[in-house]
């Protein structure tokens, strides 16, 4: 759901703001998809009918955006249209809701429609760190949602921080890391800020600009030690640390993200959206208008479409299954693709970058906060 009320300093994604009256059409149109999926992707010559064959559905997830800021009869209409379409297996069904976007009129919609799970992003407990990144809630606003998600029968919650943010410090960062733990959510994610071209805050920081509190942004040793209190607080307060950027209690981790670290196949909806299944992976065309008129010309504006080479799967195998802190089974990699990873692996463990135990490797515990330049390593 590619809307939003207003468009956050920090982000990268490709989200509009619209009027709603195109919440309708768009909704529309990815029931559309997910109805004729198999004939699109035909059309399209994507080639899964062999993966697709079988599926059983166990994870739905709708993300944004801001789904939540839909009608309720929305939500349903597409997770209506998901259980007429598919097969399911007591499905993880999960929402992606904003604070302050939260009502119980609509959380007693959204149960009633199936979903059991809801992903809010709070980034941060403190108001003159929402409001300096142009988020719509404020502190307030968390206090007032979690109860009523709870209320509504909602027994799965996810809490996003983002470690990172203009005027956070470490005093600040610890406050908002308390007050999510006395929340009890089930899952948290915390995520370091992007600093990159694609948002409006990132190219200024990347221009030496002041706007969108640019010089408020903490350091990239502030933002590593973040990190670093996020995983003492977090384990303090229960927290199974499962990927780099994801804990869980005991049960709960995320389904939805797990397959994508393990390469499980995914069918995506909508603009923008990325599958991967039998081999391929590909992408819907980003933009919702685009994507609403190519699905009332029947057809399926795919953007992406990649057969993965052997030696990609490979990479593939090696940089998303680090992501988990179980890391990976080297001896069964080496089997399924008849590789020798020794030569890729020893120079980075005599860095201290990768530890080997056995025929499992996983990323040093203290090199967390820099995976991508160990995957870039890895990768080289
Ligand atoms: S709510 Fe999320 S998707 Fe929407 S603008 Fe903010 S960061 Fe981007």
């Amino acid at each position: 759901m590619p809307f939003c009320q207003t468009k956050c300093t920090y982000c990268n994604f490709h989200t509009g703001v619209v009027s709603s009256s195109r919440f309708a059409p768009y909704v529309d149109a990815v029931c559309r998809e997910i109805r004729e999926h198999a004939t699109f992707y035909e059309r399209a010559s994507v080639d899964v009918s062999r993966a697709l064959g079988a599926l059983t559905v166990d994870s739905l997830y709708i993300g944004g955006g801001t789904p939540s800021l839909l009608d309720p009869a929305h939500i349903a209409s597409l997770l209506g249209t998901m259980r007429a379409t598919f097969a399911m297996n007591s499905p993880e069904v999960t929402l992606e809701a904003d604070p302050e976007t939260i009502a119980a009129e609509k959380a007693a919609v959204w149960v009633a429609a199936g979903v059991n799970r809801v992903s809010c992003g709070l980034q941060s407990f403190v108001d003159k760190e929402l409001v300096a990144s142009g988020r719509m809630h404020r502190r307030a606003d968390i206090y007032r949602a979690g109860p009523i998600l709870r209320a509504a029968g909602i027994r799965n919650i996810s809490f996003d921080l983002i470690a990172g943010l203009p005027h956070q410090t470490a005093a600040s960062w610890r406050q908002s890391l308390d007050e999510l733990a006395n929340l009890q959510p089930e899952h948290v994610s915390v995520y370091l800020l992007e600093i990159d071209e694609g948002s409006r805050l990132g190219l200024e920081v990347l221009q030496g600009g002041s706007r969108y509190s640019a010089r408020d942004i903490p350091s990239e040793d502030d933002m590593a030690n973040f990190y670093e209190t996020a995983q003492e607080h977090l384990r303090a307060a229960g927290y199974h640390h499962y990927e780099i950027s994801n804990w869980a209690k005991p049960g709960y981790e995320s389904r939805h993200n797990l397959k994508y670290w393990r390469r499980q196949p995914y069918l995506g909806f909508g603009a923008g959206a990325h599958s991967f299944a039998g081999g391929n992976r590909w992408a819907n065309a980003h933009d919702a208008a685009d994507y609403v008129t190519a699905l009332e010309d029947s057809r399926l504006p795919i953007e992406q479409h990649e057969i993965l080479s052997a030696e990609r799967a490979l990479e593939e195998e090696l940089f998303l299954g680090l992501r988990q802190l179980g890391g990976i089974d080297v001896d069964k990699i080496e089997r399924d693709y008849s590789v020798q990873l020794a030569s890729r692996f020893d120079p980075l463990a005599k860095q201290g970058l990768l530890e080997r135990s056995g025929n499992v490797v996983r990323l040093a515990q203290r090199k967390l906060s820099v995976s991508n330049e160990v995957f870039v390593e890895l990768l080289r």
